[in-house]
């Protein structure tokens, strides 16, 4: 299917954890140049910042959004690069890769940090954050990722916020690829700062990250960041003075998301678009089990996000090849990104229905015939 005008064509479908498949709409927002200091711009901007808040069942004086060029990491980034104080020390909870991430970025900062790594397909324990919270004084903020994207794994974020909480340290969720997907009350999860994109269950298209920060929390990192460009306190201070970015804006990405907002206010916000996702992610696990396919992640952890499948033990099975002849037919899938194990994954989010996880079990089926593999 062609439409000559715009010259858009059929993509690919995605199922991948982002960038994603977004509506034709949200991309036709795009078709228009605002200029930064405009007025109609700077609305979007702050219409943006508000319904964000709305999102997480808050508003505005006990939370503040902060909107961040770049990518998602580019925000988790600017979170643990602006919020852990100089002498602080952050505990970093992980089981998967982005947890690691967020380790990595720590060292490039020299921020101390502690970890606590649990494998990839089981959940922190409780217990132990609160000990290490009573025995070590040192530190100051903790840090968990919500859906681990790695495997699709859901992590306990309001359990864990309530011993944050009690503790009294700063609390970080990277709830990237959740939020707009799964319900996430940021008061009632004792949060200080979540991150997520543009992105990923929004359905907008790539330009930046949001930070959705406690207002107490923000007024008392003046002066902590170590990065100019990703100073979290400085970009909430020019957005809640003038409206504006500091630096360039991503313009037509914001365009694109105050449509995906309105469409996802349309979908009956997120209840209704975790009611998609969920179907998407029924309909895919049936019909993967009945073609002989594993989970990897037990399904009472596994969320409707992603799912993790282990490589089938068959000796005609290679992923290249699988993955290219599903790509040859318009179908993205996604390699894993375990450690240990060998899997690939099936994402549920973005502008995809039923009907197209439909189509991807059947081109499965016909690419394990043409790859000679009964399971
Ligand atoms: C996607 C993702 C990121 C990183 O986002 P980028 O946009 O690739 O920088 C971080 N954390 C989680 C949990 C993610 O799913």
């Amino acid at each position: 299917m062609e439409n000559k005008l715009l010259n858009i064509s059929k993509d690919k479908t995605l199922f991948t954890p982002g960038p994603l498949t977004t509506s034709r709409t949200i991309k036709q927002a795009m078709l228009r140049d605002l200029g930064s200091r405009d007025k109609e711009f700077i609305g979007i901007i702050t219409e943006i910042r508000n319904n964000l808040l709305a999102l997480c069942n808050t508003k505005k004086g006990k939370y503040e959004t902060i909107l961040m060029q770049g990518s998602g990491t580019f925000g988790v980034e600017s979170v643990i690069s602006s919020t852990v104080p100089p002498e602080g020390k952050i505990l970093i909870i992980i089981n998967g890769a982005y947890g690691h991430r967020m380790v990595k970025i720590a060292n490039y900062y020299k921020i101390k940090y502690l970890t606590l790594e649990y494998p990839e397909n089981s959940i922190p324990n409780l217990k132990e954050i609160k000990k290490i919270l009573i025995q070590d004084k040192e530190i100051t903020n903790v840090a968990v990722v919500h859906c681990e994207t790695t495997t699709g794994i859901i992590n306990p974020i309001k359990e864990i916020g309530a011993i944050v909480k009690n503790a009294k340290r700063k609390y970080f969720v990277d709830a990237m690829s959740s939020f707009g997907a799964v319900p996430i009350d940021v008061e009632k999860c004792s949060i200080d700062y979540i991150v997520s994109s543009s992105n990923k269950c929004i359905e907008g298209v790539p330009g930046f990250s949001f930070i959705i920060a406690k207002t107490t929390s923000i007024k008392e990192i003046k002066g902590y960041s170590r990065s100019l460009s990703l100073d979290l306190y400085e970009q909430w201070f020019g957005l809640d003075t003038n409206g504006q970015f500091r630096f360039t804006p991503p313009t037509h990405s914001l365009m694109a998301f105050k449509q995906a907002l309105q469409e996802l206010k349309e979908e009956g916000s997120i209840v209704g678009r975790a009611k998609r996702y969920k179907k998407n992610y029924d309909v895919l696990i049936s019909g993967m089990r009945k073609l002989g396919f594993k989970e990897y992640v037990p399904t009472k952890l596994q969320g409707y996000i992603i799912t993790s499948f282990l490589y089938p033990k068959h000796p005609k099975f290679s992923f290249e090849k699988f993955y290219s002849l599903l790509n040859g037919k318009n179908q993205v899938i996604y390699p894993g990104k375990l450690s240990q194990v060998d899997c690939f994954r099936i994402g549920n989010i973005g502008r995809i229905f039923e009907e197209d996880v439909r189509i991807l079990l059947l081109v499965i089926e016909e690419t394990l015939k043409e790859m000679g593999i009964k399971l």
